[in-house]
């Protein structure tokens, strides 16, 4: 049998391990949660939403605690890890609690003039299985919010948890069983990727993936095989686009943090950072100074955490190196240690827009600063990229920040703030081009966990509908004649079609 080893980062020590789930294990969980489906799909949503509340209770009281284990697990600062797994979770139960009935409840369209006396409603209908495959960086909420969203829409739900943070995996299983919900109804799977096939491919209903872009490409395909609807969170490359009228000292302290929260292990992290020239030398020193005072350690009186997957330095280390080489500049940090996983905080200034560090998702604690000349430049620069998962735009001009907004190819935009339109669970939130497909969050993304069914109802009290058979002269008159008055320029009646409409009529009763 497989095993996870568990192991912090930061220190180096060994945390336990963890049996990886059989192939058996998987059947029997898709097993256990097609059955519990049918109670769960049934179960009023007010008592569905109380289980959430006791989640909420639990997380209150023992956050802090929780929050040191995921410390423990990935590296990063303990102050961070309430703030981003614990905070947002509670926050995000909070929105289910008070707009979840309204969300998901039956909702009556109108239907137009031609189908009268036809009434139209959308009902949203659990889908059955839902599978939700994470990713290690917020190795707690980016399970627990997905989960949460999908049981809260009436299905049961598989988890499998990142092995790069398997302590938080068991975690979140612990967690689950101690509020406790019905058997079945989340089951969590442990392993790496032969886990994550084989759940794939015992055809859940739907499948919910956070990761990477190499990954979420695999997933497609293997769910087109039996046409599993996904939804794919990906990566990123956001920008940041400091226009010259922006606060600099408020842009700077949102650089900073943007770029080294998590040690940059953040998919909407700022990747790449574009400021205007005019604005150049002063923000420059602004984010020095400030990089220059941030505390790396662990787990907490630090800002900066310990990076959490060696193999995440190792792609950090091509991209600096290469931007290195073809002449970019360290201002400060751009060294690897020998050993240990922390990586210092780093900004590069003379990168140019063909090097790694500006085109592929590094993952790390580093801020590559470009300058442009006009919002267009600007625009195009941040535009020419694969990803489109968050960008920002830092302006004091309302319209103009607008503007820029509303030009980039991005899935979620923050005007003079980072990253934080997250955090709003009233935001529909997913990528645009490579960076997904589908959005979780907000009304939208919540429905996105069930089929949206149309139902459209007559009384069913006349014998017949204008467009049934047999098929006459009158109908054809009738049809075209609306056609014209409804739809036309102006009406143009042939001869004989106010007859034909009323001879149908009366065919209908
Ligand atoms: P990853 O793609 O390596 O792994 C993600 C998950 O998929 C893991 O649980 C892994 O075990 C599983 N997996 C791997 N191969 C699989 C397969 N063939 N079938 C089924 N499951 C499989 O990603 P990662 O390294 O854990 O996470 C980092 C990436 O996630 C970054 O690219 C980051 O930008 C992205 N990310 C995106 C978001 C978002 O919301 N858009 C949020 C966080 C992270």
């Amino acid at each position: 049998m497989a095993v996870l080893s568990m192991q912090n980062p930061a220190t180096g020590e060994h945390l336990g391990s963890l049996a990886e789930a059989t192939p058996e294990q998987v059947q029997r969980a898709m097993a256990l949660a097609r059955a519990a489906f049918s109670t769960w799909s049934k179960t009023a949503l007010a008592d569905r939403l109380d289980y959430l509340v006791r989640l909420r209770h639990y997380l209150a009281q023992h956050g802090e605690e929780i929050a040191h284990k995921i410390s423990q697990d990935t590296g990063k600062v303990s102050l961070e890890a309430f703030m981003t797994e614990i905070f947002v979770t509670v926050d995000t139960i909070r929105y289910y609690e008070k707009h979840a009935q309204q969300m998901l409840a039956v909702q009556e369209v109108a239907t137009t003039l031609v189908l009268w006396p036809k009434k139209s409603y959308i009902h949203y209908k659990p889908m059955g299985v839902v599978a939700v495959i994470s990713p290690w960086n917020y190795p707690f909420q980016l399970a627990v919010i997905p989960v949460l969203s999908a049981l809260v829409a009436g299905n049961t739900v598989i988890l499998k948890p990142s092995e790069v943070t398997p302590a938080t995996g068991r975690l979140i299983e612990e967690l689950f069983r101690a509020i406790p919900l019905p058997d079945g109804v989340i089951s969590v799977l442990h392993g790496g990727r032969e886990v994550g096939q084989a759940l794939v491919s015992a055809r859940p209903d739907k499948i919910f993936f956070t990761g990477s872009v190499a990954t979420g490409k695999k997933i497609m395909a293997a769910a087109a095989e039996h046409l599993i609807p996904v939804e794919l969170e990906l990566g990123g490359k956001d920008p940041m686009i400091v226009l010259e009228d922006a606060h600099l000292e408020r842009a700077a302290n949102a650089a900073v943090w943007g770029a080294f929260t998590n040690s940059g292990q953040v998919c909407m992290s700022v990747e790449r950072l574009y400021v205007h020239e005019k604005a150049y030398p002063a923000f420059l020193e602004l984010v020095t100074q400030k990089t220059a005072g941030l505390r790396q350690g662990f787990p907490d009186q630090a800002e900066i955490g310990s990076m959490t997957s060696p193999e995440q330095i190792g792609i950090v280390r091509v991209h600096v190196e290469e931007a290195l080489s073809l002449g970019a500049k360290a201002v400060i940090g751009g060294s690897f240690p020998k050993e240990g996983m922390f990586l210092p905080p780093t900004i590069l200034t003379d990168v140019t827009p063909a090097m790694k560090i500006m085109q592929e998702e590094t993952f790390g604690p580093i801020l590559p600063i470009m300058t442009f000349s006009s919002e267009e430049e600007a625009i195009r620069l941040a535009n020419a990229s694969p990803y489109g998962l968050n960008a920002s735009v830092w302006s004091q001009d309302k319209r103009r920040a607008r503007r820029v907004a509303e030009s980039l190819e991005s899935g979620n935009v923050c005007i003079n703030d980072v990253i934080i339109s997250y955090a709003n669970p009233h935001l529909p939130f997913g990528g645009v081009k490579q960076s997904g497909i589908g959005r979780y969050r907000g009304p939208s993304g919540l429905q996105a966990f069930t089929h949206s069914i149309s139902i459209i109802h007559d009384p069913g009290t006349r014998k017949r509908e204008v467009n049934w058979y047999p098929y006459t002269e009158d109908q054809r008159l009738l049809f075209l004649g609306l056609t014209n008055l409804l739809y036309g320029r102006k009406p143009i009646w042939k001869p004989g079609t106010l007859g034909a409409i009323w001879r149908e009529i009366k065919r209908l009763f």
